[in-house]
């Protein structure tokens, strides 16, 4: 990886000798490429224009131009969050040319470019038989890779952070780091994995893979008032099962459902540890990116067919996400807020997640990472969502609907996992202090050393 030395002298007209990965607002790569984001916010933004760097040394050059020129940068990982795409500040779309996976000769070693999503890194590693857990979707980036990474493997293998060995990027004005667990650093290896992005630009993890081993995924769909059970059912399992839950509307019914996913790695002889959860729709598969999509199904345990995205960027679904960590325990009172909140959801795309944590994860100690939600036994995931063409009235009802559900689940949270964070909004305070607790002012310090000036993600209210 050729990264361009710290004195390198980067002249006023860098970003005209970058034409060819330039994108300026109107032309058709522009809107095509904001298009593209998954997020319905981050898609109809307008960013003052993109650059989608070709190499770690284009990447490397238009960072300190946007340093030295003054210039607000949004980086674009796999596009997930609101922050991928800002009003007036520069794009840079580091998923266009930034994506290589490279398996290290050592055959458990992968490198990983910033811009790849957990998807591609999957495809590369099945070819080897490796695996490292990441999240329940594939086309989440490094905003899940830095910052965390739950998944269906979590109880039994960990985080995704929790498998970075190095990582290489840039400071906000430019200044190359180098990180590893080995290295005398201060905090910054632990800050970087967990809140890395308040802090530099990764261009490249490293990490520590397993052999890939089968899964065995079970699967029901519940009347909600089967969600008490399910929590309590949850709870006793080992680590080598999970049950994450989704609280939603299934797509040929309009009352509310729980669906619940169960799943556990099978060692190499095919057998896996028993449990007799009860399932509905049961099946084998060779790795994550088989399993079945983690979202409400149809009666008959089929997914609905994807709807093709609208044409418009600035018509597309929009969410107020919020995400609480909830330790073991709260099993009724728990299921009586989820099933009021359910009850009360404003429309039928609001959904709540609870991605099961605990096991594995709970192993580390707290102190190796930024992640601080290793004692929690719940991920919940609050989803208010407004459907594209929806009117002012609509959004606002299902952003106060997740308002109120995070006000309501809040006194149960021990933490906050901030992947969704929402600086301009009175909350964000409490959500960096769940989030980071006595770790909050340790890292606000080490943003003053790193990114003093403010231009990456923001540890204040906006
Ligand atoms: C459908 C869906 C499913 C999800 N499932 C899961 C799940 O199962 N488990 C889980 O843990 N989370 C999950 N998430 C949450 C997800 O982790 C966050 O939305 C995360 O921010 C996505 O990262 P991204 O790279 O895709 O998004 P982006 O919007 O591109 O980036 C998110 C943040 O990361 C920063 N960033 C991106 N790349 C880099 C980089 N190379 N260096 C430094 N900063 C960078 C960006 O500046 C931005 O602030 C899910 C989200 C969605 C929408």
């Amino acid at each position: 990886m050729a990264f361009v030395p710290n004195h390198c002298y980067v002249a006023k007209n860098t970003i005209l000798s970058m034409q060819k990965s330039l994108l300026k607002i109107n032309e058709p790569d522009y809107e095509q490429c904001l298009a593209d984001l998954f997020n319905g916010h981050a898609a109809a933004a307008s960013p003052s224009c993109i650059v989608q760097p070709r190499t770690n040394a284009e990447l490397q050059q238009a960072i300190r131009w946007c340093f030295e020129e003054d210039r607000k940068i949004c980086i674009r990982g796999g596009g997930h969050s609101k922050q991928a795409a800002v009003d007036g500040a520069v794009m840079l779309d580091l998923s266009k040319h930034l994506h290589q996976v490279t398996l290290l000769d050592d055959g458990v070693h992968v490198k990983v470019q910033g811009g790849c999503n957990m998807g591609q890194l999957l495809r590369v590693l099945k070819e080897s038989k490796r695996m490292v857990p990441v999240g329940t979707h594939p086309t989440p980036g490094f905003g899940l890779l830095c910052m965390g990474g739950i998944g269906h493997i979590g109880r039994s293998h960990g985080l995704t952070i929790d498998h970075i060995c190095e990582l290489r990027g840039w400071r906000s004005n430019g200044e190359p780091f180098l990180l590893h667990a080995d290295k005398e650093d201060g905090n910054a290896w632990q800050m970087m994995r967990g809140a890395a992005i308040f802090l530099g630009i990764i261009g490249e993890a490293t990490l520590k893979t397993s052999t890939r081993q089968p899964l065995q995924v079970k699967r029901t769909r519940d009347p909600l008032d089967r969600l008490w059970w399910w929590i309590q059912t949850a709870e006793s399992l080992p680590k080598s099962w999970s049950c994450s839950l989704i609280l939603g509307t299934p797509p040929d019914q309009n009352t509310a459902a729980v669906l619940a996913m169960a799943v556990s790695t099978m060692s190499d002889d095919s057998t896996t540890e028993t449990t007799d959860l009860p399932h509905q729709w049961m099946a084998n598969v060779n790795g994550q990116e088989e399993l079945p999509n983690f979202n409400l199904p149809l009666q008959n345990g089929e997914s609905e067919p994807e709807q093709s995205m609208t044409t418009s960027r600035y018509e597309r679904l929009k969410t107020r996400n919020y995400s609480l960590s909830i330790p073991k325990g709260h099993g009724k009172e728990l299921s009586d807020r989820l099933t009021m909140l359910m009850h009360q959801r404003p429309n039928q795309h609001c959904r709540i997640d609870l991605q099961h944590i605990g096991g594995a994860i709970g192993e580390i100690p707290i102190e190796e990472t930024a992640y601080t939600g290793r004692g929690c036994e719940w991920s919940l995931v609050i989803c208010g969502v407004s459907p594209p063409g929806c009117s002012q009235d609509d959004t606002d009802q299902a952003n106060q609907w997740a308002d109120q559900a995070f006000d309501l689940l809040r006194p149960m949270a021990q933490h906050c996992y901030i992947v969704e964070r929402h600086p301009d909004s009175p909350i964000y305070q409490e959500q960096l202090k769940l989030a980071y607790g006595p770790l909050l002012e340790p890292l606000k310090q080490l943003k003053h050393q790193w990114d003093p000036y403010n231009r990456l993600a923001l540890l204040e209210t906006q």
